[in-house]
């Protein structure tokens, strides 16, 4: 049996996580499983699971979860610091699917196990990819991508040497609004924004795959997991998502990654890596699809993209000041104080503003500057965001 937690169990990642568990319920000892609001959920699948503990990040709830448990012999438990500490209950192999820097401190806990990470939450590379590895190489740990572009990478490289990787290429929707009139954008509403064509996610990845914000994270995502210089990263804009990564050799060969979009095939690979096994995913019929489109991204219509190269120039902790301004600007534009093209705005002057203030991007990457970094980055943001209110 292998011991398995999950962190952020309840979302988008978690419950495709446990929907594989599930399929295979004897090989799996299910340890601990973290959520937030969804207390009805959280205790549903603890139950089902016989998860030796279940975890609230809102203490408020603790009393609700307590009594959804009621009889079950589950422990259960709330807050931050619990979530930290279940991340050092052993367990083989464990998903941190939490969203946003809160997914950073348990992801570093249970990398000292020493055991494997399936690491969806790239917030946690982009605000301390190297404090990250540097934790895993100490600690004999492994991570494995779970964003499907990353999985992509990585499946497309194995046993290929990496001096012969020219170039990487991760491929985009472009999300809502990509054949939108650039002119449109800012009237952008938030139910256009959490609605995309083709994958079903949280709806804050959602948006930011209508910003292009993610991408820019997984471009940060791809220098810091596979090592590579920020020039031989792409973005391709490829509206089906079936392509989801390609990596260029120096003999000119492109190796693709072609796929369902279902995370499951992504969450699977890691689940099962390095074997491969059966998966509930669709087969996708090339026949049936014709064609793939490709189109260059464009910089006007997503200044994200920009932004990435900018903080990956600036290197030091600019990315945890670009995550939390870009978290920051998001909770801004879910609370309708933001136009859905001024986020770009709060994100660049959030850099600009702790750029020019105390040093804090050129601290020492410890786990306590990066988490004061954030918050005095949030800080920041929310002042930049009165001032697009004017
Ligand atoms: P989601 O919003 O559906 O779920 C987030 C999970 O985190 C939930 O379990 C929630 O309870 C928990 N959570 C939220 N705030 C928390 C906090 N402060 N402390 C502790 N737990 C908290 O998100 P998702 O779409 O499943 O994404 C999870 C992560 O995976 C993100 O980092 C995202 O970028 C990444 N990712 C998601 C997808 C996808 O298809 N959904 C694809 C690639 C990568
Ligand atoms: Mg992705």
């Amino acid at each position: 049996m292998r011991g398995v937690s999950i962190f952020g169990a309840t979302g988008s990642i978690g419950q495709n996580t446990i929907d594989l568990i599930k399929r295979a319920p004897d090989e799996y000892d299910v340890v601990a499983l973290t959520g937030a609001s969804n207390i009805a959920q959280l205790a549903a699948d603890a139950r089902t699971l016989n998860a030796q503990i279940a975890i609230t990040a809102d203490e408020a709830k603790l009393p609700a979860l307590r009594a959804a448990l009621d009889g079950s012999g589950i422990e259960a438990a709330a807050g931050a610091v619990a979530i930290e500490e279940a991340a050092h209950r052993p367990a083989d192999w464990i998903m941190s699917a939490i969203v946003g820097a809160a997914g950073l401190a348990p992801g570093m806990a249970a990398l000292t196990q020493g055991k494997t990470l399936a690491l969806a939450n790239k917030e946690s590379l982009v605000c301390a990819g190297e404090l990250l590895l540097q934790t895993a190489r100490s600690h004999g740990a492994e991570i494995l991508p779970v964003d499907s572009e990353h999985s992509a990478v990585f499946q497309a490289l194995v046993g290929e040497p990496m001096e012969a990787v020219e170039r990487i290429i991760i491929t985009a929707s472009g999300g809502a609004f990509r054949d939108w009139p650039i002119g449109d954008l800012a009237g952008a509403t938030l139910d256009q924004a959490s609605s995309h064509p083709n994958w079903d996610m949280g709806q804050r990845i959602t948006i930011d795959s209508a910003s292009m914000f993610n991408k820019a994270m997984e471009v940060i995502e791809t220098r810091e997991f596979f090592g590579v210089d920020p020039d031989m990263i792409e973005v391709l804009i490829h509206p089906q998502s079936m392509i989801h990564a390609l990596v260029g050799f120096n003999d000119g060969a492109l190796m693709a990654h072609v796929g369902p979009a279902d995370m499951r095939h992504a969450i699977g690979y890691a689940l099962h890596h390095p074997a491969r096994r059966t998966l509930p995913v669709e087969r996708l019929d090339l026949a049936a699809i014709g064609t793939f489109e490709f189109r260059a991204p464009d910089d006007i219509r997503w200044p994200a993209l920009r932004i990435a190269r900018e903080v990956m120039a600036r290197g030091g902790l600019a990315g945890a000041v670009f995550n939390a301004a870009k978290e920051t600007a998001l909770d801004g534009f879910i609370a309708g104080h933001l136009k859905f093209t001024q986020m770009s705005d709060v994100v660049a002057s959030t850099l600009e503003h702790m750029d020019a203030s105390g040093g804090h991007i050129d601290a020492t990457m410890t786990l306590d500057n990066v988490l004061h970094t954030d918050h005095l980055a949030r800080q920041a943001a929310w002042q930049a965001i009165k001032t697009c209110q004017g």
